[in-house]
């Protein structure tokens, strides 16, 4: 790792949308910035691929003035394995490690996708509605295959699209929302003109391809690998034959790092007062990790971050009216795709819940919270830590993860025991 300054006066983790804001805001102070981020480029989820590519021209203003800046140093490929002290972050290269330290923290870790569990969702061929999307992004050809896009939320069109634009036969977008509630959060686009045109031109794009509304994939089937999916359209049961399922429920924040740091959580995201400060003295969140709202918000929210962070309340305040606009569009957005109850209720007693450690539905059912069933069954145990299966079992069976466990990430033993300090969870 090539690390000229292992001290920053701001460091940012995350280089999505909201990172990218907060560094550049920061580094206009002239303070010494850090950025890191676990992929090899910067541009976060939407961006992926790299901010210069992006149709998008604040990705590429963004880019080009943070890569000017003299203060600014990016250390991509690098993943944050825990707290070690005070105002210090034990991180992790494919080849090395090092310990980051900063007087300023901004967390913009960003959302996952969220997956709930269905009869056949395990077979080969089912995948999460972004996570195919990013599988495509970096090269898994998709051509001439027969797609169905399914879960809830405006990410299955985009998913769409990109599947479309690589030569997949989309078969149909499966969307849980009712129509009257699409019609509504259609509607109101109109205060947010530029969303309403990105809608239209998305709709106009995808105008072949079948969309059901009020409609979810109750199970996926094949003998070993995915042939149709079943889904459920107005109460009626129809197979539609496929050779990929796309299916995702919305996105959720990634809290892990805020957790460890002992920061608030608050309705499942990170607790941020006006300035974007959490419950921890100098550190900041900004982006999908304050709650969903779209790369309009997590811009604002990393301006606001970036400016504080660095003593610049006057120019964070400046960015208040239009982080206020895009949280109205937020709320919208959380009201339209709101799950149905049905959902809590596809699995039988043998559909796999946790598939790091294979525990089953039934299983699960024996407890009564999430530490109850993690002791028992295992179940969150594995190597992705309950990034998945926790999603799940929130809305399952209603229960919360009470624990980050540390590292965040499986790492080398020697990332670990090269470090000055221990990890050290703030509670
Ligand atoms: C799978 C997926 C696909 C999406 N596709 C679209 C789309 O096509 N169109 C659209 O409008 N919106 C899309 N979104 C939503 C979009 O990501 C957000 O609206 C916006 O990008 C949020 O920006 P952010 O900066 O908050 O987070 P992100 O863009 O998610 O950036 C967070 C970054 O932090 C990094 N990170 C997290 N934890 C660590 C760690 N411990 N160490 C180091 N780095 C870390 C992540 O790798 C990531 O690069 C997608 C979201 C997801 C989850």
């Amino acid at each position: 790792m090539k690390t000229h300054c292992a001290h920053f006066d701001v460091l940012v983790i995350g280089a999505g949308p909201a990172g990218l804001a907060a560094a550049h805001s920061a580094a206009a102070s002239g303070l010494q910035i850090g950025i890191v981020d676990d992929n090899p480029l910067a541009g976060g989820q939407i961006w992926r691929g790299g901010p210069q590519h992006s149709g998008d021209a604040r990705a590429g203003r963004l880019w080009s003035a943070l890569r000017r800046a003299p203060n600014v140093q990016f250390l991509l490929q690098t993943r944050v394995l825990y707290p070690c002290g005070p105002n210090a972050l034990r991180v992790e290269t494919p080849d090395s490690s090092a310990t980051l330290r900063y007087e300023r923290l901004v967390l913009a870790t960003g959302a996952r996708e969220r997956l709930l569990p269905f009869p056949g969702w395990t077979l080969a061929g089912v995948t999460g509605a972004g996570g195919l999307q990013a599988l495509v992004k970096g090269g898994w050809p998709v051509a001439g295959k027969r797609v169905l896009v399914a879960g809830s939320g405006p990410l299955l069109l985009a998913v769409a699209a990109t599947l479309q634009e690589r030569g997949a036969n989309v078969v149909a977008i499966v969307e849980q929302a009712p129509l009257p509630r699409l019609a509504r959060f259609a509607l109101a686009l109109l205060a947010t003109p530029t969303k309403l045109k990105q809608a239209l031109q998305l709709r106009s794009r995808l105008k072949d391809i079948p969309y059901f509304s009020n409609a979810y994939v109750s199970a996926a089937q094949g003998d070993t690998r995915l042939q149709r999916a079943e889904v459920v359209r107005g109460g009626k049961r129809t197979l539609l034959d496929c050779d990929v399922l796309a299916c995702g429920y919305g996105l959720m924040p990634n809290l892990e790092l805020a957790s460890a740091l002992g920061c608030a959580t608050e309705h499942g995201a990170v607790a941020v007062d006006r300035w974007q400060q959490t419950s921890r003295p100098a550190i900041f969140c900004a982006g999908e990790g304050t709650g969903i709202g779209g790369v309009d918000l997590a811009l604002a929210e990393g301006s606001i971050a970036g400016h504080t962070a660095a003593g610049a309340l006057a120019q964070a305040a400046q960015h208040s009216a239009e982080r206020a606009h895009w949280q109205a569009f937020a709320a919208r957005l959380a009201k339209a795709f709101v799950l149905r109850p049905e959902l809590r209720r596809l699995c039988d007693e043998q559909t796999i819940v946790c598939r790091c450690e294979d525990v089953s539905h039934g299983e699960l059912l024996q407890h009564r919270s999430w530490r109850s069933a993690k002791l028992h069954t295992r179940c969150g145990m594995g190597p992705c830590q309950g990034r998945i299966c926790g999603g799940a079992t929130a809305i399952l069976y209603g229960w919360s993860q009470d624990a980050v466990r540390l590292p965040l990430s499986p790492a080398r033993i020697s990332s670990i025991v090269n470090g000055a300090s221990q990890p050290t969870a703030v509670n």
